[in-house]
């Protein structure tokens, strides 16, 4: 048993199935807490439409500087706005992310060895999977630049005369890449040492900066093994030979698509955790932002049917990367594994056999294995 410590985590459950699955993943952190010795203090802060509703903004800046001033940030999700809103529950993402410049964001994807079975993907395609996607969170083609002088904005959709049109940039700095392909390489030298860096070098220029870059810092890890993948061919491999991949590194859109890509590696949405990490330091670790890859799933929202298990191993990753307690995730991830193993499913999983649990009760098995 490590040292015990006192810890301050802001959670911010926000919108649809956000609190549900936030609330069992706070129960688990609790059981963690009891188990070890820990003191977890949890602030609550609104986030989303949840704050829309309350507060008239996605976050309001009281809650931002509770999020701030704590070790580690335990968020839900947010949505579920009607379509041409005034103000966006997503903004809240953005400005947690963006303000605090959190701009690795990372998705490991390691299937469940008790459910390669039900996989609609082959079982020995699946077998030994365990790969993280490093995804740049911060530039690219989200946040578009423009050269000071040039007219226009970065992107919009405008009137000409021949009908409309519309404008996105792609803009990297040399630091920004360099940056996120060295949280890749350290991630990498703590897990399989292998690297793949992704872009569309043959067409794009950002892409041929990125391996320029990639292939520089590379050379600081010559115990990594590292190569290059086209992003189009990487589509390809991650269904054709995805245990070939150790630690993916790349750009802002590529991440997004290749992570709901590879979800269906592990069977679910609701299976998927992610860290989202910036520079800054806190007295245990990197300061970060922890959500499921899932949505506010507004059609299963308080139903008690959403899936708890990606908020869980979220928690178990808030663990890990801010607080320094690596055992302690890894006792997280070996109670959700039991349990799996013991034939629990939530609906999303439903499998011939196997008992349905609610989100509730898959939280509360799953904290009272750890
Ligand atoms: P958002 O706009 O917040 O992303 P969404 O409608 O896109 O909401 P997602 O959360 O992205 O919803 O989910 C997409 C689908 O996957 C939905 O049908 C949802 O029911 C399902 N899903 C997502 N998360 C879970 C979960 N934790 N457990 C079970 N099913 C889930
Ligand atoms: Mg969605």
């Amino acid at each position: 048993m490590g040292t015990q410590g006192t810890y301050s985590i802001a959670v911010l459950p926000g919108d649809g199935i956000g609190p549900e699955v936030t609330e069992q993943a706070v129960h688990v952190l609790q059981a963690i807490a009891q188990q070890y010795g820990h003191s977890f203090h949890f602030q609550y802060g609104l986030v989303g439409l949840a704050a829309i509703e309350a507060e008239g903004k996605a976050i309001s800046d009281e809650t931002l500087a509770v999020c701030q001033g704590s070790d580690a940030i335990l968020f839900g999700a947010v949505g579920g706005a009607q379509p041409g809103a005034a103000v966006k529950p997503e903004e809240a993402l953005f400005r947690l992310r963006k303000g605090l410049q959190f701009f690795a964001n990372l998705r490991p994807v390691r299937p469940s060895p008790a459910m390669l079975d039900a996989s609609s993907i082959k079982p020995e395609i699946l077998q030994g999977v365990d790969l993280i996607v490093v995804r740049e969170l911060t530039g690219g083609l989200y946040y578009g630049h423009l050269e000071p002088g040039v007219p226009g904005k970065p992107s919009e959709i405008r009137e000409t005369p021949q009908g409309y049109e519309a404008i996105d940039t792609l803009l990297y700095t040399e630091a920004e890449i360099e940056r996120i392909v060295r949280v890749a390489f350290d991630l990498a030298r703590e897990r399989r040492k292998k690297v793949t860096s992704v872009d569309k070098a043959n067409v794009l220029s950002s892409s041929v900066l990125w391996r320029r870059v990639a292939e520089r810092v590379s050379k600081d890890y010559p115990d990594v093994a590292f190569e290059h993948l086209l992003v189009d061919a990487c589509a390809m491999h991650l269904i054709r030979r995805p245990a070939s991949f150790d630690v993916i590194v790349t750009e802002n859109l590529f991440g997004d698509i290749l992570t709901d890509e590879a979800s269906m590696l592990a069977g679910s949405m609701g299976m998927l955790p992610s860290a989202s990490l910036g520079t800054r330091r806190t007295e245990h670790g990197i300061f970060g932002l922890y959500e499921p890859i899932h949505g506010s799933a507004p059609d299963i929202a308080g139903q008690n049917k959403a899936n708890p298990i990606a908020a869980i191993l979220t928690a178990a990753m808030l663990l890990r990367h801010s607080l320094g307690l690596k055992e302690e995730a890894a006792t997280i991830e070996a109670a959700v594994e039991q349990c799996i193993q013991a034939g629990y499913r939530t609906e999303d999983l439903r499998e011939e056999g196997k008992e349905i649990l609610g989100t509730k009760e898959m939280g509360q098995r799953i904290a009272e294995r750890v």
